[in-house]
This record gives structure tokens, sequence and C-alpha cells, in this order.
């Protein structure tokens, strides 16, 4: 991994910063929105805080996620106002760095506040998830049955979005195309990698000059040639093995930036 760090000539980094405004903005913001968390709904939030006690790197190697976690496994039901109030308070008992103050964003920062952001935090969470999972930097807190199925962040990121993520329109589009895209026949932690890797490029593809896309970050095909020109044959198709490469690289703790981290 440190040869993968080394051999990177880029500008395209990953930042603590955005990943705690993510996490933050989901746990805080977005899930207690929803009035009643039960069935299936409850075993989404069950599988995404799994996956985010497991493999969501905090600093000070804090357990406030394994917290929250454990709790709420342990309930069949819960308003979005009780999963506020258990993230509040155990966010500010165990954990005061991620408490409170302002978010903000680097890597996602739009050029103005009506773009990116969280969407974009959104995204990168995810990718650093299945590449964290496929580098199998696991915490003894992760299960026999979660390390062994493959598209194990795949199927808690589907589901949130399914259940919790506020663009309905969005999340929409997102499970007709993992749908179509046979999202949890992947047979392998690098094939979930790239799996997303090319459902997000699907979606870069299509929001290409739409409204939504900030000018000073059009959307590509990613990564942009200049950042891995190794990712792309001659004949412009992809090299899959050198984006994987790339990808791990990016979102792998090793690569994590902390800058505007105090
Ligand atoms: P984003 O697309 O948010 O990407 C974030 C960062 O990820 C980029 O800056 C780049 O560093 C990296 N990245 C980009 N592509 C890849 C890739 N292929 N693999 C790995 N890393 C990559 N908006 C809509 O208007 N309509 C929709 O239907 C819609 N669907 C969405 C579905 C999901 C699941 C999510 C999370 C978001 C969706 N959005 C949708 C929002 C949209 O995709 C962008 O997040 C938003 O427009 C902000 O774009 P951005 O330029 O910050 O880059």
């Amino acid at each position: 991994e440190e040869q993968l760090q080394s051999s990177r000539k880029t500008d395209d980094y990953l930042y603590q910063l955005d990943l705690e405004s993510a996490l933050h903005y989901s746990i805080n913001h977005e899930i207690p929105l929803m009035k009643l968390i039960d069935g299936e709904k409850i075993q989404a939030l069950q599988k995404f805080l799994t996956i985010l006690a497991g493999y969501f790197p905090l600093r000070r190697n804090n357990v406030y996620l394994e917290v929250i976690h454990d709790v709420v496994d342990k309930k069949n039901a819960m308003t979005g106002e009780e999963f506020s109030q258990l993230a509040k308070t155990t966010e500010e008992e165990m954990s005061p760095v991620y408490s409170g103050a302002p978010r903000q964003w680097i890597g996602c920062k739009g050029s103005t506040d009506s773009y990116r952001g969280y969407p974009c935090g959104l995204w990168t969470m995810f990718h650093m998830l299945t590449v964290n999972f496929a580098l199998e930097h696991n915490k003894a807190f992760v299960t026999q049955i979660v390390l062994r199925d493959p598209a194990a962040v795949l199927r808690a990121m589907y589901d949130y979005i399914r259940t919790f993520f506020g663009c309905a329109d969005c999340a929409a589009h997102f499970v007709e195309m993992a749908d179509r895209n046979k999202i949890f026949d992947v047979r392998s932690k690098d094939e979930a990698v790239l799996w997303l890797w090319r459902a997000h490029n699907q979606v870069n593809a299509r929001l290409s000059g739409d409204d939504t896309e900030d000018p000073a970050h059009k959307k590509i095909q990613y990564p942009a040639a200049e950042h891995c020109p190794a990712c792309r044959y001659d004949n412009d198709s992809w090299n899959e093995e050198e984006v994987l490469r790339y990808l791990k690289a990016k979102y792998s703790y090793s690569g994590i930036k902390l800058e505007g981290i105090s």
C-alpha cells in the first residue's frame, strides 16, 4: 500500500473532513427525517451501521459507531427522533470531536453552496467503504457472515440509498440501475469496488451537462486521463486492473488527507 501511495501523481485526494461531514449529515440529519424506522427500514439501518462501525475511519480510535450500532441492533423499531437523540448523546459523550461543529467540505466543496457537498460526500464514503472492505482492513467487530459476503458493502449502500437518501429521484434511478447491473452478483470484494466505480460513471454520464452540474467540476468518466494515464488503453477502453489499483490508492485509509482538521 505504501508503494501504491508513493506512485500516485495526482491532486485527486480523499479527505477525512469530507468523510466526517457525510457521516455526520447522514446520521444527524438524513436518517432522523424518517418518522418511524421499522421493518425493512430498521434492517437497512442495522446493515449500514454494521459497515460503518466496521470500516469508517474514526480519528482517536473511538467506539461511538459501535455503541450506536449495538443499541439499534437490539430494536425492532424506533422513531427518527429516538435515533437522533441516540446519535447526539452518544456523539457528545464519547466523541466530542464529531459533535456540534458546523461541517465543511474540501474535496466535495462546490463553487457555490448549491453544488456538490453531501451527495458527493456520500459517493466518496461508499467508495472508501468498498475499497477498505476489499483491502481487508477488518476490525474484530465485523462478523464472518459479513466478511464472507463480497457484496456486503453494496448491500448496505443499496438499502441505505433506497430507504434514507433524501433525493428520491436519485434513489429510484440508482435502484433501477443497480438491479439492471446485477449489483448482488459480484463475486469478489475487488469486483464490488469496480461495480461501484462503473455505476458511478454511468451516473456521471447521465448527469453530464445537467443543471445540477457544478460548472467548476464537470462530470467526467473517472478517473481523469491526466490522473491515471495507465487506466485507459490506446483505444480508450478501460484497463480495469489499473483502475482498481488507482481506486485502492485513492480510497484506502493510507491515502486520507487530514487537511482542515484540528
Ligand atoms: P460526484 O459525482 O458526487 O462524485 C464525488 C467524487 O467521487 C468526485 O469528485 C470524484 O472524486 C469521485 N468520483 C467520480 N466518479 C467516480 C467513479 N466512477 N468512481 C470513483 N470515484 C469517482 N443527482 C441527480 O441530479 N440525479 C440523480 O439521479 C442522482 N443520483 C444519485 C445517486 C446516488 C447514489 C448518489 C450518491 C448521488 C446521486 N446524484 C444524483 C448526485 C450526483 O451523482 C452528484 O453526487 C452531485 O451532482 C455532485 O457531483 P460532484 O461533481 O460533486 O461529483
